[in-house]
């Protein structure tokens, strides 16, 4: 179902800041920082210690309860103090680069952050996948990866590099901004404090995130952990933790980890039942075999019937859709609390797999649930704008080191014959895509809970 996809468009202005000017222009942003931090850089910027602890608390709910982009609306702050802030720190949100509404409702977003350090701007993209009773946000955490697994096409993509926990949480704000999904401003409520605020309920836009979108999240463990609990902070964005969803390939030692600091549901990139067959469709298997990975999951802090693992297993044509691949399935999960999710493979350009024909994916979706599993048979959404699971590539490229050096070496020029240029890199412009690339631009889209 193609007929009725909206044009990929620029969006008519950049939404933000300038394309290739951080998204928080010269000045720091506020967005994604944990309350200590946020503290600190108020203190820092003189606001009485006394009066630090209300302060965040007003941010924090304007910032993620409100969703506010700029300091003037927030009325319950003295207008000294709003002028001081806006002159000191910045909510400005990444620019869209483009934005794209498939056939089936779901939205996928190109978004552009600025260089860090030396390098060019960076372009990744989030999806949104609305369905009855829930939406479902499909969130990157790297820009490329630095994985191979050779059905994805985010996996053809060098690492460029981590999204920081502003970006990753940026990515949620835009989404949420874009669908207007905050509760109504009704004049200026006064907002002392978040306690008895208004918080979203039942209804929201966004009610699930999944970091299924580009880069592997337990690689960029603590932008990751940051950005969840700040999504998950119930006086702020309030996703609980199971609405929250961390997929990963199989990072072993760090599953531990994201159950303990991060607590949110996992979900694992199976997708193979034996080790010499995962080695090849998930490279990190040679690292960490199938074994490990089941004894990772099987530790995993909080498993229940009502809180299981969820195990993605793409269907690939005569590769691992047998029968026997499915029976062997189930006596590999026995024993874990799990949810099997068959995902119809997305190909996308240059892909060296086919998707497996219905019929198989029926008798392998019957062995599972004879098992007692129920294994969904994903839906592939969005895929008329390449929205859908693995489908997710960006334009953005690793520079060669030759090229940052001389990069840096321009930018330190630049900066000390011009103090307000403080931006490292030239926009990505050479890589830009045409309207044509953007709809062949891969993506990912995942499904929450
Ligand atoms: N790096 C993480 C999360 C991003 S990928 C991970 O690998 O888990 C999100 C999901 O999409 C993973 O299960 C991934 O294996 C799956 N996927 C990747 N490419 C796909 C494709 N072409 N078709 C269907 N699913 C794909
Ligand atoms: Fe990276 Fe996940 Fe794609 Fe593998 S499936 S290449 S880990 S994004």
């Amino acid at each position: 179902m193609t007929a009725s996809l909206s044009l990929a468009h620029r969006s008519p202005a950049p939404v933000g800041v300038p394309a290739g000017v951080s998204a928080s222009g010269a000045l720091p942003s506020l967005i994604g920082l944990t309350r200590e931090a946020m503290a600190a850089a108020l203190v820092a910027a003189g606001v009485p210690e006394r009066q630090v602890r209300m302060r965040v608390a007003q941010l924090w709910h304007w910032i993620y309860v409100r969703g506010v982009s700029d300091f003037a609306s927030m009325s319950n702050v003295s207008k000294d103090l709003r002028a001081d802030l806006e002159r000191k720190f910045t909510l400005a949100r990444p620019e869209i680069v483009a934005e794209q509404v498939s056939a089936d409702g779901t939205r996928k977003w190109l978004m552009r952050f600025p260089a860090r350090g030396a390098g060019r701007p960076v372009e990744v993209e989030t999806v949104y996948i609305p369905e009855e009773g829930r939406g479902t946000l499909c969130i990157s955490s790297q820009v490329g990866c630095t994985l191979t697994c050779s059905f994805c096409h985010t996996g053809t993509q060098k690492l460029v590099r981590n999204l920081t926990a502003e970006e990753i949480v940026a990515q949620l704000l835009v989404a949420r901004d874009r669908l207007g999904d905050y509760p109504e401003v009704r004049g200026a409520a006064p907002l002392a404090a978040p306690e008895g605020a208004m918080v979203p309920g039942e209804g929201r836009l966004v009610s699930n995130i999944v970091m299924m979108g580009m880069g592997e999240p337990l690689y960029n463990f603590d932008n990751v952990k940051q950005a969840l609990l700040i999504a998950a902070d119930g006086d702020g964005l309030s996703l609980s933790k199971r609405r929250i969803t961390l997929s990963t390939s199989g990072v072993v030692p760090m599953i531990p980890r994201a159950g303990e600091e991060i607590g949110v549901m996992l979900a694992i990139s199976l997708h193979a039942v034996r080790d010499d067959l995962r080695d090849e469709l998930v490279p990190l298997n040679r690292k960490h075999p199938i074994k490990d990975l089941l004894d990772a999951c099987r530790a995993y802090p909080g498993l229940s019937n009502a809180r299981r693992i969820t195990f993605e297993y793409v269907m690939l044509k005569g590769v691992n859709d047998a029968p026997a691949d499915a029976l062997e399935l189930v006596r590999l999960l026995k024993g874990i609390p799990a949810k099997i999710n068959l995902i119809p493979f997305n190909p996308w350009p240059g892909s060296p797999y086919e998707c497996s024909d219905w019929d198989a994916i029926e008798r392998f979706a019957e062995i599972v649930n004879h098992a007692g599993y129920a294994s969904p048979i994903r839906t592939p959404r969005g895929r008329d704008i390449l929205a859908a699971c693995g489908q997710l590539k960006s334009e953005s490229e690793r520079m060669r080191i030759k090229d940052r050096r001389a990069l840096e070496a321009g930018a330190a020029a630049a900066a000390s014959a011009d103090e307000g240029a403080s931006d490292g890199g030239a926009p990505d412009r050479g890589a830009a895509p045409s309207q044509a690339d953007l709809a062949m631009r891969a993506m990912v889209s995942g499904l929450g809970d």
